[in-house]
């Protein structure tokens, strides 16, 4: 099968999720994950940690990346100074469970929305629109119209990206699914792997770091939507319209396009422009 782009069916939910959710009624913070009174309370945030551009925990222990960028502001507009964010590790496979659990108010983590994802949590955006793509050797001949199935991929459990591969760009690849993408790269300088497939954000991030430089390229292919939004419990609409209007406001005055600017600058990472709130691309 040729490589082709998937028409998700995918988050036709949506609109109808960020509309009728309250009636969920079930909310109501009850945890110490914040309340958005500020005043000395903390917040806790989900985000991905090994995600250069995106979510990373630096060596020094801070964080970095257009979704912790996203998460700060939001949190601030929400009543909460950076100095009270906890930002907590939340991976592909563990997104909804945590939300469930409430062990974080919200999460920004590449977390696409879909309609099995928002039939567990509510999604706040989009905030970003992406692409899946192939990062492979400099010198892989893998291109436009490359059949890979059959070939090693690599990808995360619980992504888009994995779930992507297995229903319509190669059901039969060997497809490896990982806990996080940063342990997809060793198995491509290997050879093991011959491509690694997500998001076209993440991958660029990937791609730009110091010690990769020269060594992987993107193939440019757009092979689906992937919108980002923010993903809190479900059932807690108060939250989701205070983040979509925070949303609104960092696109209006102009905080989203420094992010986009400060994070996907050095990455050379063409992003698209801002999606409108409740806009998704199928
Ligand atoms: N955006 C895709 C997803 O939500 C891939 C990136 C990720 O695993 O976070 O699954």
């Amino acid at each position: 099968m040729k490589l082709r782009k998937v028409s998700a069916a995918a988050a036709a939910a949506l609109v109808l999720t960020l509309t009728a959710t309250a009636c969920g009624g079930d909310d109501k913070d009850s945890s110490d994950t914040g309340s958005g009174s500020g005043g000395g309370d903390k917040i806790k945030i989900g985000i991905k940690y090994d995600q250069p551009g995106l979510g990373l925990k630096e060596p020094d222990g801070s964080f970095s990346g257009f979704d912790v960028d996203v998460a700060t502001y939001v949190a601030k507009e929400l009543g909460y100074e950076p100095n009270q964010i906890e930002f907590v590790e939340t991976k592909s496979a563990d997104r909804e469970n945590a939300l469930a659990r409430g062990d974080v108010k919200f999460i920004a983590a590449t977390y696409s929305i879909n309609d099995e994802r928002a039939k567990k949590v509510d999604f706040a955006g989009p905030y970003l629109l992406a692409h899946q793509d192939l990062l492979v050797k400099a010198d892989s001949d893998i291109s436009e119209g490359t059949d890979l199935n059959g070939k090693n991929l690599c990808s995360v459990t619980g992504s888009t990206s994995a779930q992507n591969v297995k229903d319509e760009i190669a059901p039969k690849a060997n497809l490896k699914q990982l806990s996080g993408y940063s342990e997809c790269i060793s198995g491509l300088q290997a050879g093991s792997v011959d491509a690694l497939t997500t998001d076209d954000s993440i991958l660029a991030g990937f791609a730009a770091q110091d010690q990769y430089k020269g060594q992987f390229k993107l193939t440019g292919l757009k092979l689906s939507n992937e919108n980002y939004g923010i993903g809190v419990k479900k059932g807690d609409t108060e939250t989701v319209n205070k983040i979509n209007d925070a949303l609104e406001k960092m696109v209006s005055d102009g905080a989203w396009e420094t992010a986009v600017k400060d994070n996907f600058g050095p990455a050379n990472y063409k992003n698209e422009p801002a999606p409108k709130i409740g806009n998704i691309v199928k």
